[in-house]
């Protein structure tokens, strides 16, 4: 079978997976960034808070140096420092008062001391009191580089100071002129401990001749302890600014190596920085990763609820795709899916050579209609399975089967030549040959098959299956149970079979139609004791139409219950003209079945004025096939509205005796293919004598049909058939002639018809 394509939306269920992993990367790596992000602003914002407070540290002591320089030179500009000190002979008092006492006590300055142009200590007050020009002996090698540096303008530490500071270090010498004016400042190392060491030139500020050679120069100390930096720290806002000789480790605070200009390791300064970045980093942070998290794990049960979801609807997509193109009972494909794959096949036979063909097969199972009726529905679902399933089982693996509702199956099979056609026909014909178990009861059931051939009979799925279904037809027309190919004849005769049936609607809204009225003689009297009425059309062009054409036209068609309606209706009536005969009307199955046909019997009845018992109702055997309920209830319910039933055509089809004891017949009639030349069929005989034993034992009436010659009526009457019907009495004949008819028989008149009474009454005396 050619199931089993791949379906589109596989790819579809791939692509949603790439989104979703998609969706999810993106979700991850938006969530790291942004964490990263936050985190790193928070720690930059705190390290950059440290690095500014670190510069706002370095630029106050800067600025303490520049303070420094200030202060000496608010006492080395001056023409009195240079004539006190600085012209050879040191005027102790003066410099005690003015530079010692002034700047220790004023600024602070531990330690002064004054140098000649050689640099040989001239003066030194250390710790508030003068110590003697000696003093600075313990100094001059730490303190050598600073004098080179003011001396000579070289530089002589790695640390330099920043442009403002160089800026008014430049001021000054331009002033007073780069040979005598001249400063400089550091930090240094002094014993061991920190300190601003500041060295200027002794200088006028006035009378500048006062300088020749070489300027003295004035040093001084300024020991940077905690105090200083306590200053430091309060013009800062760096409230706890501290300087220690160890470092202090602890997490709240910053600690930095405090070095001297030289770079050696003087102590260190500690301070609790601002840490602006801490909200954002204890904070934000939790906040923005628990926001993050949040994100992903609803995002997470989002995507797995949608690729849920999606899968369902797949799920229900390829569901519905099936069941869109398959068939709910049988699981086979439908005709939808049948025209597909045959347009596909067809396609395909147009690019290969010649001489391939496709055969189209349309299967319909002879009388389901009456399984379901007589059985009921489920027996008929089962029985449309176990045959869809036996279908299968005989088919080949190229073959394509499908199912298009009812009892009707289509099987499409690529075919080399005319000769794969007649042998598929075959093999679905073997299909039926096993009975069928239908609900525990074993049921033969035969199918009648229509084939056609592509490119032979067509190259549309619509034709091929159009002209499948005619060769159908015929097959069915021609008694069921085979198999037709398709010819053009059938086509053309399917075409008169529409006209007719067209032409049959017209007649019978014109009243084109005649019931005629066939007698029944009792084989007691010779006398007619019924009439058998039937239908004639007499066609304009075509002349009489045999109600054998045109009555199973009508059931197809749906004509038959108003065309069954009309010809109760017109009996009731022509009853009336002849009182004391039984007058027999046929019901067709489909009128048995209608659901109304007893409130018309009713309704008709009360209409025309009829005793209803005066009327005989025929069914065939074909009707019944299996005693069922419904069939057995509507046989009592027409014999409990009064009229008597009648088995019509016993011994065509099923002809089982079993059916005169289940079902309450008051008459039976015996086919005319019993009837013809009995004289000679003693097979024929003995069932004819058994019907009628049985028959007669139930206290039926047997009618004999179809009786054309003396002999026959003879046999039948011979054998104990209590009425006689055929051709030998009277053909059908108008209502209007009846009367006629039944009067000459009474009258007992030489010839009626073909046959005199007499010769009847000579049967009897023979016997
Ligand atoms: P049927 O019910 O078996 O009717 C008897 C048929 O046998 C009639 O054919 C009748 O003309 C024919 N016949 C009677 N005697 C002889 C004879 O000696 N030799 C031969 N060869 N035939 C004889 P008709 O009228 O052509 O009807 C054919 C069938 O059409 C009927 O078979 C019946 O089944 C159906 N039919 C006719 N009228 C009606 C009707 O009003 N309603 C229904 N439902 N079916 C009808
Ligand atoms: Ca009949
Ligand atoms: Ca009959």
């Amino acid at each position: 079978m050619l199931f089993g394509k791949t379906f589109p939306w596989s790819r579809r269920g791939g692509d949603l997976f790439t989104l979703t992993t998609y969706i999810g990367v993106t979700i991850v790596l938006f969530g790291a960034v942004l964490l990263a992000v936050v985190a790193w602003t928070g720690w930059t914002s705190n390290t950059n808070a440290v690095e500014r407070e670190r510069t706002l540290v370095e630029n106050a002591l800067d600025q303490s140096i520049i303070r420094v320089l200030s202060e000496q030179k608010s006492v080395a500009w001056w023409d009195d420092a240079v004539i006190n000190v600085a012209q050879g002979r040191v005027n102790t008092e003066w410099a005690d008062v003015q530079l010692g006492m002034y700047l220790s006590e004023t600024y602070g300055h531990v330690e002064v001391y004054v140098l000649d142009s050689e640099d040989r200590s001239v003066y030194a007050w250390v710790d508030g009191e003068n110590a003697g020009p000696a003093a600075f002996a313990r100094r001059e090698r730490d303190f050598a580089p600073l004098l080179r540096e003011v001396r000579t303008g070289s530089r002589e530490y790695p640390r330099t100071r920043d442009q403002a500071f160089v800026a008014s270090q430049a001021a000054y010498r331009d002033l007073l002129g780069a040979r005598v004016a001249r400063w400089g400042g550091h930090i240094l190392s002094v014993d061991g401990k920190p300190a601003v060491v500041t060295a200027i030139t002794i200088v006028p500020n006035l009378e500048f001749d006062l300088v020749q050679g070489t300027p003295y120069m004035l040093v001084s100390v300024v020991p940077i302890d905690q105090t200083f930096m306590s200053t430091i720290g309060r013009s800062l806002l760096m409230q706890d600014l501290t300087f220690t000789e160890t470092p202090a480790h602890d997490s709240a605070h910053n600690v930095d190596v405090f070095r001297a200009d030289d770079g050696s390791t003087v102590g260190y300064l500690s301070w609790t920085p601002r840490r602006p970045g801490r909200g954002l980093l204890t904070v934000i942070l939790p906040l923005v990763g628990l926001g993050v998290f949040a994100v992903g794990l609803l995002a997470q049960t989002m995507l797995r609820r949608l690729k849920r979801a999606s899968a369902e609807l797949e799920a229900r997509e390829a569901l519905a795709q099936h069941e869109a193109k398959h068939d709910q009972l049988s699981g086979l494909p439908n005709r939808r899916h049948f025209v597909e794959v045959l347009q596909d096949s067809l396609d395909s036979l147009l690019q290969r050579r010649h001489g391939e063909r496709v055969a189209v097969a349309y299967i319909d199972v002879d009388r389901f209609k009456d399984i379901n009726d007589t059985l009921g529905h489920q027996a008929g679902d089962a029985l449309i399975v176990a045959v869809a399933e036996r279908l299968q089982s005989v088919l080949g693996p190229g073959d394509f089967i499908a199912r298009f509702g009812g009892d009707e199956f289509a099987v499409m099979r690529r075919a080399k030549g005319e000769a794969d056609g007649a042998e598929l026909a075959d093999s679905l014909h073997s299909a039926f040959e096993q009975s069928f178990d239908v609900q525990g009861q074993n049921v033969r059931m035969t199918a009648s098959i229509g084939l056609c051939m592509a490119p032979d009979h067509g190259m549309s799925p619509a034709e091929l299956m159009r002209n499948a279904d005619i060769a159908l037809y015929q097959g069915k027309n021609q008694g069921r149970d085979r198999a037709m190919m398709f010819c053009a004849e059938m086509a053309a005769e399917l075409e008169e079979r529409r006209e007719v049936e067209l032409e049959l609607e017209r007649a019978i809204e014109a009243g084109g139609l005649e019931v005629h009225y066939q007698p029944v003689i009792s084989c007691k009297n010779g006398q007619v004791t019924g009439v058998e009425a039937l239908l004639r059309w007499n066609h304009p062009v075509k002349g009489a139409v045999s109600p054998a054409v045109f009555v199973p036209i009508a059931e197809e068609t749906g004509l038959m219950p108003a065309l069954g309606a009309l010809v109760l209706e017109r009996a009731f009536e022509d009853s009336k003209r002849w009182p004391g005969v039984q007058v027999a009307i046929n019901l067709s199955p489909v009128q048995f079945r209608h659901v109304e046909l007893i409130e018309l019997l009713q309704y008709l009845v009360v209409k025309c004025g009829v005793e209803p018992s005066r009327f005989v109702l025929e069914v065939t055997e074909g009707v019944l096939l299996e005693a069922s309920d419904r069939n057995r209830e509507t046989i009592d319910a027409l014999r409990e509205l009064g009229f008597r039933v009648a088995l019509d055509d016993f011994g065509t089809g099923y002809s089982s005796l079993s059916y005169l004891s289940e079902f309450r017949f008051d008459k039976i009639k015996i086919d005319r293919g019993f009837v013809t030349g009995i004289q000679e069929r003693k097979r024929a005989l003995t069932i004819i004598q058994s019907v009628v034993t049985l028959g007669r034992g139930l206290g039926m009436d047997i009618v004999a049909e179809g009786v054309e010659t003396e002999a026959e009526a003879t046999v039948m009457r011979l054998v104990g058939v209590t009425e006689l019907q055929g051709y030998f009495f009277s053909p059908a004949r108008p209502a209007e002639e009846m009367q006629g008819f039944i009067d000459a028989l009474a009258a007992n008149s030489e010839v009626v018809g073909r046959v005199s009474a007499p010769s009847i009454k000579r049967i009897d005396a023979r016997s």
